[in-house]
This record gives C-alpha cells, structure tokens and sequence, in this order.
C-alpha cells in the first residue's frame, strides 16, 4: 500500500488542520513524539519516526515510567512526519475530533533493527524527550495490539507522568487552553485530564510562552 494511504482515506484535508500526507526524514531520522489527544477518549498518541513516516500507537493510559506496568498500546495507521509539529483543534465531527496536545517530542535510539522489529513485533528503543528518557519496549501480543513497557534503568520511576508533567512540551498549556485558544471545546478538551490532578504550573515555565500570557485555566 501507498505511505500514507489509510492516514489520507481517513481525512478531509478541507476541514482538518493536520499535516498532509508527505512522507519526509528529520534530520536524525530517528524522531518520537507523543500527542495527548482528547477524541471521545483522552488517550495519548505515540510516534516513533521510520522510513520517512511516523509509525504510530494509541495508548488509552499513556506511557508509564514504572517497569512493572504495561500499557496497552494499539498500533494505528502512520502519521506524515509533519504531524510531530500538530497541536490544536480537529474539527468536531471529522476522524479524531477533539484537541491534541505535544505532551513530548525529541528523538530516539533503536536498540534492534526497526523494520525487523515492525514484523516481529518488537521494538526496543531509548528515548531522549523532555518527559521520556531511558530504554522502552513496544511487544506485539495480538493483531494490532502492543503492549508499551518501561525497561529497569535509571529513569525508571513509580511517579504519574502523565499527572506531573501534563502539559504542551511545545507552549506549556494543557489541553482546556489550547482547546480555548483554537476555538475548540474547552469543556470537552479538561474531561478526564489528569492536569485536575495536577500541581499549578510554575509561573516561570508560563514565561517562556510566545503569545500574551494565557488566561488561568478554567477547569472546575
Ligand atoms: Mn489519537
């Protein structure tokens, strides 16, 4: 099948803002990324980069640095390298309506060949992001399910990730603000965000923002 086909049958790229189906190499060829994305679900979107698109899992949970836990990861259709950059709005009603967030991004180390272990149904990897480091396995158990699993080294850790740091990598805002600042549904986009659970941002972090500083979240 043509690179991208599924990615372009699934959109209408005269409604959504998400990247075109480009296939493309970032400079290390090795690019990861994770996308917090409130569809029906809040799930989180993981992407490592091969042979020019994004091959790509739906984790409900979102990853866990703690070795002991497997998250479910389901593999869906590659995503063009340019969607690592997408953060905003689907329309509503389009596939994967909602907001999506870059909750992190940087690059990756295989640690087996990648296209070997598409097939066999293991990849083993260091990342380098902001939020996840170390070694990971993603293991097929099943058709299209995976399981995404921390390996035991020095960033292996019991704390929440997904609650301590469930902000934008990219501009530091949760998902309500971006939903808010892209005209998206700011009520839909704060269920279930474990950023409710969360510690308010450091005020210096909120700084380093392009835009005029963000109005305060209206989450309830
Ligand atoms: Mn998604």
């Amino acid at each position: 099948m043509k690179p991208l086909k599924e990615y372009q049958q699934k959109r209408r790229f005269t409604k959504t803002a998400e990247p075109p189906p480009n296939t493309k190499r970032s400079p290390s060829g090795h690019l990861f990324v994770v996308q917090k994305h409130r569809a029906s679900h809040l799930h989180y979107d993981f992407r490592l980069e091969m042979d020019g698109v994004l091959k790509s899992w739906a984790v409900p949970k979102g990853p866990s640095l703690d070795p002991s836990v497997r998250r479910l990861a389901m593999a869906v259709e590659d995503h063009p390298l340019d969607y690592a950059g997408f953060e905003g709005i689907i329309p509503e009603g389009e596939y994967g309506g909602g907001t999506v967030m870059v909750w992190d991004r940087g690059t990756y180390v295989p640690e087996n060949d990648m296209a070997a272990g598409v097939s066999k149904g293991e990849l083993k990897f260091t990342l380098h992001g902001t939020k996840l480091k170390g070694s990971w396995v993603l293991v097929r158990t099943r058709a299209r399910q995976w399981l995404l699993i921390k390996h035991r080294d020095q960033y292996a850790s019991t704390e929440d990730i997904t609650v301590s740091a469930p902000r934008s990598v990219l501009t530091q805002r949760s998902l309500a603000e971006i939903a808010k600042d892209e005209g998206g549904n700011v009520e839909k986009a704060a269920t279930g965000d474990p950023l409710a659970l969360a510690p308010p941002v450091d005020p210096k972090s909120r700084a380093k923002r392009k835009s005029p500083p963000y109005p305060a979240r209206s989450m309830t």
